[in-house]
């Protein structure tokens, strides 16, 4: 992604010592690289932006892991500070981590001393090597630990959160989605929305995501398990691989391609080679009765919902609340561009 684009985006800044897995969590979440494809990959060894666009528009900075935060008059470090909403400081749970939780406090009390409303977003990260209570422990230990320290210096209300991470399973979806959740303005209206929506359709879940990268910039506030996010981003998998079946590469045939900008959307329903541009959807029954259900929303994002059965024979008014769910999208998208 060109990296002029990204100066007026907020930024989510990624930092942590070297090979703690900073370049292997954006391949995976932002480039779509096999978690096993990272063994391989190069440590960050200069600063990195990705450009992430959807419901709303943000960079991802990564740092390389010499940075030192404490270096007085590191002036691009403290402009990105600025500029960022979050920091993401990546510890390698496999690894000792004295040093850097050294280095996290340096980092912390220099950036929220230039942007107190930076959030702070530590994960714990490589957790697939360590056994479930260990995890916990890890866990407890680590935020005892940084808290702690800012206790000292008198440091008591930086916004701070703690995830347990691995590129491995759907962990580090889960914890970047409510990483980019905070960064949305708009959040309390989504979720309200949703709510709505699912008291209305007999739906027991439902996930806004961005289809691309697997965020889900929202959910309703029914209790979320892992094993449902998960069915809905494999279900997503499978809707895209799906839905490219049938389409062509219209590059490839000028006919096509001039008969395709002439006519536009008109021709979707009537030729399958013409569906290209059509939003995807698709639905299924899983062995436990209930329904998965997706629509493409706005630009990029879909709707991944669990409804109960009792639902499919009233399927035209669920799809009459979600067309309404929808265009309240649509205006929420307009106000904040
Ligand atoms: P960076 O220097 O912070 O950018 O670190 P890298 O992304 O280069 O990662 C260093 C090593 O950690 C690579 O060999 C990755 O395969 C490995 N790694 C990254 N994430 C995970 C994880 O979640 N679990 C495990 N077990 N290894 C990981």
């Amino acid at each position: 992604t060109p990296q002029h684009s990204s100066h007026h985006i907020p930024k989510i800044m990624m930092m942590g010592l070297r090979r703690c897995g900073k370049s292997s969590i954006c391949q995976v979440m932002f480039h779509n690289m096999p978690p096993l494809d990272t063994l391989y990959i190069e440590s960050t060894s200069s600063p990195s932006t990705t450009v992430f666009s959807s419901f709303i528009d943000f960079a991802v900075v990564e740092l390389p892991g010499q940075t030192n935060a404490v270096d007085p008059g590191n002036e691009e470090l403290e402009r990105l500070f600025t500029e960022s909403g979050a920091l993401i400081y990546v510890i390698d749970s496999q690894d000792e981590y004295i040093n850097s939780l050294s280095n996290l406090h340096s980092i912390i009390t220099r950036a929220v001393e230039v942007n107190p409303k930076i959030n702070i977003e530590v994960f714990i990260h490589k957790v697939d090597g360590l056994s479930e209570d260990f995890r916990l422990d890890a866990q407890r230990d680590i935020t005892q630990r940084v808290t702690d320290e800012l206790l000292d210096d008198g440091l008591l209300n930086v916004p701070l959160s703690f995830h347990l991470t691995s590129i491995f399973d759907h962990s580090v979806y889960e914890a970047f989605s409510r990483v980019v959740q905070k960064q949305i303005p708009q959040l309390a209206t989504l979720e309200n929305l949703l709510n709505v929506v699912c008291q209305h359709s007999g739906i027991e879940k439902a996930f806004l995501f961005d289809i691309k990268s697997k965020i889900f910039v929202a959910t309703d506030s029914s209790p979320m398990d892992v094993a449902t996010y998960e069915i809905c981003t494999d279900f997503i998998d499978i809707t895209v691989d799906m839905d490219s079946l049938y389409t062509i590469d219209h590059s490839q045939t000028p006919a096509l391609k001039a008969a395709d900008t002439a006519f536009g959307n008109e021709l979707d329903g009537t030729d399958p080679t013409f569906n290209k541009s059509k939003p995807i959807g698709s639905t299924t029954r899983l062995n436990n009765g209930l329904i998965l259900y997706l629509q493409q929303m706005v630009k990029g994002l879909a709707l991944v919902c669990l409804m109960r059965k009792e639902s499919m024979p009233k399927i035209a008014l669920v799809e009459y609340n979600i067309e309404f769910f929808r265009n309240a999208l649509e205006q929420l998208r307009l106000l904040t561009v």
